[in-house]
């Protein structure tokens, strides 16, 4: 899968995503990761991407010229028009079934806001999906990029080795996870339950799936009620 991030700031982009998981998957060549610098379509001599906004008002915003021919330039490069994520608190807000939906993708473009934004006519020209990462602003669209190209990746057939399953994580099947532990069993006189320690598999399962109702329940109960509202047969 390509990741294409069109952004003010590449070495962002870069320096965040060539370690760790996404660094060795985009080293093996599973996936590639291209930060493309707006400004270098600008076509201002000091190489400016920002004007006043019409009608006044506080801050700069992005100029539609240098976003639309910079994915333009990608479009030439690649030969098809990707879908391109605008990361903007506007959007709808970002989901493990958004990543999932995104995975599919061969290519995907990503656009990073600064300022008080992109002017909206770029937008309109070639935005496909608005997504936000929460309810507050940050200065910059990088660090939500990041966050979705992490999520995306981790779907990625080959990404994760086989230790690191994405298969039973919270989320996976509408539940958070259950609790985890690792050695010793005695930790400062905080033992680790007996049935983790049992072997005995069925009774392990059983265990995990009350630990993940009974922390959905508590932390997420919009999701405890959907997930009951699906599995009526586990409560009666
Ligand atoms: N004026 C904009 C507004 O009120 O909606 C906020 C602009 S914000 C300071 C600058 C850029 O940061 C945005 O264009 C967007 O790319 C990014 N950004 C900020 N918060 C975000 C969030 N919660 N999710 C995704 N992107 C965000």
């Amino acid at each position: 899968m390509n990741f294409h991030v069109m952004t003010l700031f590449p070495d962002m982009i870069t320096d965040g995503l060539n370690t760790s998981i996404t660094g060795r998957a985009i080293k093996a060549g599973i996936m590639s990761v291209t930060a493309h610098d707006i400004r270098d379509y600008s076509d201002d001599k000091h190489l400016k991407v920002d004007d006043y906004p019409y009608g006044g008002g506080a801050g700069m915003v992005m100029r539609a010229g240098p976003v639309c021919d910079c994915y333009e330039d990608i479009v030439k490069c690649i030969g098809s028009r990707p879908r391109v994520v605008y990361m903007t608190p506007q959007g709808y807000t970002f989901t493990q079934s958004m990543a999932e939906e995104f995975a599919k993708e061969e290519n995907l473009v990503i656009l990073c806001g600064h300022y008080e934004g992109i002017d909206e006519r770029a937008l309109e020209n070639i935005v496909t999906d608005y997504v936000s990462i929460g309810d507050y602003v940050l200065t910059g669209g990088e660090l939500p990029a990041m966050v979705v190209i992490d999520t995306v990746s981790r779907l990625v057939p080959g990404v994760l080795s086989n230790e690191e399953s994405a298969q039973t994580e919270s989320f996976s099947d509408g539940l958070l996870e259950y609790p985890q532990y690792t050695r010793p069993a005695d930790y400062k006189g905080k033992t680790v339950p007996e049935v983790l320690l049992s072997g005995h598999h069925a009774n392990i399962e059983k265990w995990r799936h009350e630990k993940a109702l009974e922390r959905t329940k508590k932390y997420r109960p919009d999701m405890y009620e959907e997930y009951v509202s699906k599995h009526p047969e586990e409560f009666t």
